[in-house]
């Protein structure tokens, strides 16, 4: 049998004649760059995570050309640059911390909660105690947690520390559209949250995409203007912005996708309940810590993260199995050749760098069947041999 990590193949069966008829309506309109289509993604998409939303206040989404972008975009609306600092975790996609060093800021990391995998409130202190004593003369101006594999970060605490601190929340939601907490909807929940459309992230295009919600009316027009050229009227420019924009065909094939998105979701959440369930019943739980949700937490799972002992010699069975698996992500970013003139050493974030050694990431796509899931936990029991 073969269980790949996703399968885009089988969604797009799914939604082919829709999208394909979305696709042509642009396609007839010859508009492609922003417009109507993106106008009505941008209302769609922030109305939809605004019903997930404990807040009440509306929702503005600003369309641009990708997760990144939306992260940059962020960070240049709130005038973060060179002498600013922005404290984020270790463990993320490479753009959480690039993005920071892309507009001239400073990222100082924090350790993760060996839990959630998420940033540790805890650990956020006392990078603000070090960059209080040190002689740095950064300012700390912004938390940018991420939401990671779909589980939202403690934001009950770090809203409580951004408040005290006078610092600006950014939220990393690009692997978590849809994810809840107590505090809210993933996105809705900092100055300004960021989605990410890659393809296979879980409302996905046909190509680059992403998004910047925000509540606040002024910053989202500032983003409106950033994201094309800082021009005000046409060929009118006050600030430097860049070119980065969703376009109509994304817009409409997220349009189409954004009705499966739930029923998507779910099934995610029910494929990580039966994983639960064979762990025990195969008596892996030695050997195989599934992902955590805390209570009061709606996790999306972007992937389904294990940790799992002998990591290495696992995957490397599965995949000979037939078994996709990934490692996300092995090596931490505070360890990435890039970021070496930051001074960081091997053994700054041990949570961090353990996880980095021990987790796997299984298939946990919306249409895979019983039948590949009991073909996964076959093969991870055959390795263990157990039960
Ligand atoms: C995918 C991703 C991004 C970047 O999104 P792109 O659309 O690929 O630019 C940023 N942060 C995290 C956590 C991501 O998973």
């Amino acid at each position: 049998m073969n269980v790949p990590l996703v399968d885009l193949k089988a969604e797009y069966q799914l939604v082919e004649p829709a999208v394909r008829a979305a696709v042509d309506r642009v396609l007839g309109q010859q508009q492609f760059i922003l417009g109507p289509t993106v106008e009505a993604c941008e209302q769609a998409v922030a109305r939809w995570i605004q019903a997930l939303s404990a807040s009440s206040s509306p929702l503005h989404g600003i369309g641009v050309a990708s997760g990144t972008d939306a992260l940059i975009l962020a960070l240049r609306a709130l005038d973060i640059g060179p002498g600013d600092a922005v404290i984020t975790t270790p463990y993320s996609f490479f753009a959480t911390a690039s993005s920071i060093v892309l507009v001239g800021a400073t990222p100082l990391f924090a350790d993760i909660d060996p839990g959630t995998l998420a940033l540790d409130p805890e650990q956020v202190e006392g990078a603000l105690r070090r960059s209080r004593e040190g002689r740095n003369p950064l300012r700390v101006r912004a938390l940018l947690p991420v939401h990671l594999f779909g589980h939202c970060a403690d934001m009950d605490a770090l809203l409580r520390i951004a408040r005290r601190e006078g610092i600006e929340i950014i939220e990393d939601a690009a692997q978590a559209i849809g994810a809840a907490c107590p505090q809210g909807a993933a996105g809705a929940m900092g100055r300004i949250g960021c989605l990410s459309f890659f393809p296979t992230k879980n409302l996905g295009g046909y190509g680059d995409g992403g998004m910047v919600l925000t509540g606040d009316a002024d910053l989202a027009a500032s983003l409106r203007r950033l994201r094309n050229h800082g021009m005000v009227d046409r060929y009118h420019h006050h600030e430097v912005g860049l070119n980065s924009r969703l376009d109509a065909l994304q817009a409409a094939v997220l349009l189409v996708k954004l009705d499966y998105l739930a029923e998507w979701t779910a099934a995610r959440r029910r494929h990580a309940a039966r994983y639960a369930g064979l762990f025990t019943s195969r008596k892996l739980l030695d050997w195989i810590t599934p992902p955590v949700e805390r209570p009061g937490f709606t996790m999306v799972y972007h992937h389904y993260v294990v940790r799992a002992k002998r990591r290495d010699e696992l995957a490397g069975f599965l995949r000979k199995q037939g078994v996709g698996c990934e490692v996300y992500y092995p090596v931490p970013l505070h360890l990435q050749p890039c970021f070496e003139r930051f001074g960081w050493t091997k053994g700054a974030f041990p949570a961090a760098e353990r996880a980095s050694e021990e987790t796997l990431a299984l298939p946990v796509f919306p249409l895979m069947t019983e039948a590949q899931q009991t073909y996964v936990v076959d093969q991870i029991a055959r390795f263990y041999q157990t039960g």
